[in-house]
């Protein structure tokens, strides 16, 4: 999953994207003006934005009406020092998911921000189901008819994407827009690479494919015949 997070106070904005990025599950960008937010909240694919409201350039909930103008959907959490119930209403109204208030305390902000990218794929449940496959996404823990699968983070970030997603092919550029962030090196074949490796791990002495490849499309995860 790929967070946005706009914040013009440089040492916050790394500390969140410190914390998100230690949880392994997510790819983070961060815009440290108005302006730079609006554009690359309207430019990439993120499942999460974070969003200050005092910022230079564009203000927050400019840069919220911005985005909704546009038709995205993606989850807003404001994160900001304005904290009257008439902020806090105008924030909800202007089309934000959530607002916390700063200071905050760094475990609730990332418990919040699992809460909205599940919603965002309509899976209001922190575990989910795929045939045999069980993926707590609260825990980062991944089972197997009852056997717990040790995955590394890419591994781990690419199955939840496909599982949050099951029954729909996703595409190669897809994975890439939502696994990795803007700064990120990835080698050419850098899907097919993580995807044979959830498959050694993941379908060792099944008869069935759990991900399949659909030839020119992408993949898509739930049992069918290997
Ligand atoms: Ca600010």
């Amino acid at each position: 999953m790929r967070v946005l997070i706009v914040e013009d106070e440089a040492r916050l904005a790394r500390n969140i994207a410190k914390a998100l990025r230690e949880t392994t599950l997510y790819a983070v960008d961060i815009a440290t003006d108005g302006e730079d937010g609006l554009h690359q909240g309207l430019s990439n694919s993120y499942d999460l934005i974070v969003l200050d409201l005092m910022l230079p350039k564009i203000d927050g909930l400019e840069i919220l009406r911005g985005l909704r103008g546009e038709g995205r959907r993606v989850p807003v959490l404001i994160l900001t020092a304005r904290d009257t119930t008439q902020d806090i209403i105008r924030g909800l109204d202007a089309g934000s998911d959530d607002y916390l208030t700063k200071p905050f305390d760094m475990g609730e902000f990332l418990a919040r921000c699992k809460a909205l990218v599940r919603r965002t794929y309509d899976r209001p449940s922190p575990v989910v189901h795929v045939g045999e496959l069980s993926i707590d996404t609260a825990g980062r823990i991944v089972t197997l008819r009852g056997q717990r699968i040790e995955l590394r983070a890419m591994e781990y970030r690419l199955l939840e994407y496909l599982a949050l997603r099951a029954g729909q092919v996703v595409s190669r550029t897809e994975i890439l827009e939502h696994l990795y962030d803007f700064n990120a090196e990835t080698f050419s074949n850098v899907v097919e690479v993580h995807i044979s490796a959830l498959r050694r791990k993941l379908e060792a002495g099944s008869p069935y494919a759990l991900i399949r490849t659909v030839r020119g499309q992408g993949y898509v995860i739930g049992e069918g015949p290997a």
